[in-house]
């Protein structure tokens, strides 16, 4: 393991009120900003009263290209409410680029990170805070009860985590974005300048002091997952590809595995051709060609997912473009 995750009793640095910046990535969020604005809003001024964080902290709302009336929304709350900003995307670009666009405005002395829906907890914040105080650089917020989820997200994700632990890949289970990052771990976060992003993945390789805390995981308050199965598995492959070349390596101990068994293969071929016991072989040559086929494409489709993201990462292209931001 890279990271030190900690418990409170481990770490004795003391830190000064920090200030805190909230990154809300929003992508339709029509039905449910009304909630969220007015809840982190709650918090955020709760907090601020009661001296856990600076007066100039703020609540970053990311619009990734909305197509229905949240940005209104957005800036109709930046202009009633002190604490709320925010920042517009020229257009979606998908909820990992909309968080580090967020992110890397972000210059206040902590940030954390949550999604729009009020899915996780938001009285986390504050443990979260807490946990920052005692010297953690990253606090992850892992969900420890998954019974809300529908149960095909539930078991892929199960499936996804646990492949990925085989391929070697450390990863918080249970823990998608919501979490904590101090300045500097923001920072270092920010250097890795991938196309290919995977933010939950990166985050274990910066190390520093970290922790967790628990929650339950809530439903949507309204609104629909803007996570279709299609943008899951673009993220599951995502994962994969930025973590591990575990896969191609798989490739390789496949083909050794074929190589083997087809040397066994061409033995009994020539034994059977010497001794005169030549079958018509029909029904071995069709299933022979359809699955080494079957595994040469495979192969080279999982090759090819490997050039395709070098290629898109050798053009450097700009990940997103901010078309508005709101003013203090
Ligand atoms: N999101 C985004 N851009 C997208 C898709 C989603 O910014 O293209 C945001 C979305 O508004 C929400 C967060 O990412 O704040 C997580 O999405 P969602 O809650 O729909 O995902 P789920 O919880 O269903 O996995
Ligand atoms: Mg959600």
């Amino acid at each position: 393991m890279n990271n030190q995750t900690s418990g409170d009793s481990a770490l004795q640095i003391m830190r000064t009120v920090p200030s805190l910046t909230i990154v809300v990535p929003c992508y339709n969020e029509a039905e449910v900003f009304i909630y969220c604005v007015d809840a982190l809003n709650k918090i955020v001024t709760d907090l601020v009263l009661r001296k856990k964080i600076e007066k100039n902290s703020r609540i970053l709302f990311v619009d990734d290209g909305s197509k229905d009336n949240t940005w209104l929304q957005i800036t109709e709350a930046a202009k009633k409410l002190d604490y709320v900003q925010g920042l517009k995307l020229s257009r979606n670009r998908g909820h990992q680029t909309a968080l580090i666009a967020g992110l890397s405005v972000v210059d206040t002395d902590v940030c954390i990170s949550i999604d729009a829906d009020l899915q996780d907890d938001i009285k986390c914040i504050e443990q979260m805070i807490d946990k920052y105080m005692l010297g953690n650089d990253i606090v992850y917020g892992v969900r420890n009860d998954r019974s809300k989820d529908s149960f095909f997200k539930r078991n892929t994700a199960n499936i996804f985590y646990g492949s990925m632990s085989a391929m070697g890949v450390n990863q918080i289970e249970n823990h998608a974005d919501y979490r904590l990052l101090s300045k500097r771990a923001l920072a270092a976060l920010l250097e890795f300048k991938e196309q290919n992003l995977y933010i939950r993945g990166l985050i274990p390789l910066l190390g520093f002091n970290s922790d967790k805390v628990f929650y339950t995981r809530e439903e949507r308050v309204a609104g629909e997952s803007k996570y279709p199965l299609k943008k899951m598995l673009g993220l599951a492959i995502e994962g994969v590809t930025s973590l591990t070349v575990t896969p191609l390596r798989l490739i390789c101990a496949l083909g050794f595995l074929t190589c083997f068994f087809s040397f066994l293969a061409i033995i009994y071929i020539l034994v059977a051709k010497f001794t005169g016991q030549v079958i018509e072989g029909w029904t071995s040559v069709i299933i022979s060609i359809f699955f080494l086929s079957g595994v040469q494409l495979l192969s080279l489709g999982v090759i090819g997912e490997y050039v395709g993201k070098i290629y898109l990462e050798t053009k450097q292209r700009p990940k997103f473009f901010i078309d508005e931001q709101t003013t203090d």
